[in-house]
């Protein structure tokens, strides 16, 4: 395989790295019995799919498209396949539309729940007559501890809309009681360890424990950064067993999606001009507004690969860190946006015009978002399998008009 092979700019899958991924996820879901539902919030890379289904139990989407992307490329009940659905609020037609679908919805309040209880019923009592499994109900709370630090990721700020308080559940349990109700749901944690896990745990435990014991299953959501090598999965496979054992086998839902496609993939664009001013400034057809945009929202900085063509073959070398190494350069997209800077960079060699940049971990989250803002092309998608580079898919100026 070579990377000036593939047409730039494009998304690119690394089948192999994906798998690794998926091989721990299945770990940790066989030795203790838990289910792990892949989020497509974080990653929704669906011509993998064939690969994941392997490996993990269902979907968690949080509204109706990931759910009809779930239920088109993954699978729900028809497979034995989970599509559990969260959204912060839901509206009547997205409800009829998603119990065709959904084996799992969560609601954010006690009155989305009694607003739509009587059509799942219904729904139910034809799922019954046709042997399926009836549509499980579920209750995101808010335990009021998370150690996620910039607070756009944070769900337990104050004044944050996600989950029910504790002081709000208990008076939603005055008024309308936890029957029907089958399981309990938090989502408080982003790239944490599973200590963070273990801690998150006791404060669920102090303001919904009571509950547990009435419910068929908890959800402990997503953000648990179980495939980065620093990981403490031991430890993750000891408190889901150690919950388990002290609640009766109750059933577990975890539901990553940064873990899943985290380091799997790359993005790969073209130097197509360098600029000077006080510093060499490198023009990509790659942008970070339009296809890297975590890398202004998060922010971090992707590591590069730069490749080159030198008597034939492709170098490749590795960034050494901005101002480390004697050829430095700032890598910008080609919007008018000013801030349309991915990073500086520095290698030991020059950048040439027409070498090629990679863009390191690019399968999760930022490729979710991309856009074609000022009308820049999406770049191609495409993976790696056996080291062989298949193109999947190209995009057009129809993909911009439309949308528009
Ligand atoms: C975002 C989200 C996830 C996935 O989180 P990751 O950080 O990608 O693992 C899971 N569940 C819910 C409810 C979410 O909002």
């Amino acid at each position: 395989m070579k990377y000036f092979d593939i047409p730039s700019p494009c998304y690119v899958l690394e089948e192999n790295k994906l798998k690794h991924n998926l091989s721990i996820l299945n770990l940790v879901r066989s030795a203790c019995d838990v289910k792990i539902l892949l989020a497509l919030k974080g990653y929704a890379f669906w011509h993998s799919f064939d690969i994941a289904r392997d490996y993990l139990d269902g979907c968690c989407a949080s509204g109706i498209y990931e759910a009809l992307l779930a239920f088109e490329e993954f699978g729900g009940r028809e497979i034995q396949k989970d599509i559990c659905v969260f959204s912060p609020a839901y509206k009547d037609s997205e409800i009829d539309l998603l119990l065709p679908i959904a084996t799992h919805i969560i609601f954010n309040s006690f009155e989305q729940w009694q607003k739509f209880k009587h059509k799942i019923r219904i729904k139910n009592k034809q799922l019954e007559s046709l042997g399926f499994c009836k549509i499980q109900v579920g209750l995101r709370v808010n335990p009021l501890y998370s150690e996620v630090k910039p607070p756009i990721y944070n769900p337990c700020v104050s004044g944050s809309r996600l989950g029910i308080v504790p002081s709000e559940f208990e008076k939603g349990l005055q008024r309308f009681g936890l029957e029907d109700i089958d399981g309990l749901h938090f989502h408080t944690h982003c790239e944490q360890n599973s200590d963070a896990l273990e801690r998150t745990l006791e404060y669920f435990e102090k303001y919904f424990g009571r509950h547990i014991s009435q419910m068929k299953w908890i959800n402990f959501g997503g953000g648990h950064h179980i495939t980065r090598i620093d990981y403490d999965v031991d430890k993750l496979v000891s408190i889901l067993k150690n919950f388990k054992n002290r609640y009766d086998g109750i059933d577990i839902f975890l539901e990553p999606g940064e873990a899943v496609g985290w380091q799997s993939g790359f993005l790969i664009g073209e130097v197509v001009d360098i600029v000077y001013n006080q510093m060499n400034v490198a023009i990509l057809d790659v942008s970070a507004s339009a296809h890297m945009p975590d890398c202004l929202e998060m922010p971090y900085r992707p590591n590069v690969k730069k490749i080159s063509i030198i008597n034939g073959n492709e170098e490749i070398e590795d960034d050494k860190g901005n101002g480390v190494a004697e050829y430095v350069y700032r890598f910008g997209g080609p919007t008018c946006l000013a801030g349309d800077i991915i990073g500086d960079y520095s290698f030991n060699t020059p950048l040439k015009i027409g070498d090629r940049i990679l863009f390191e971990d690019m399968m999760h989250y930022t490729i979710v978002k991309n856009n074609t803002f000022n009308g820049v092309p999406l770049p191609s998608l495409g993976s790696i399998r056996d080291d062989k580079f298949l193109l999947l898919k190209t995009f057009q100026y129809a993909d911009y008009k439309n949308r528009n």
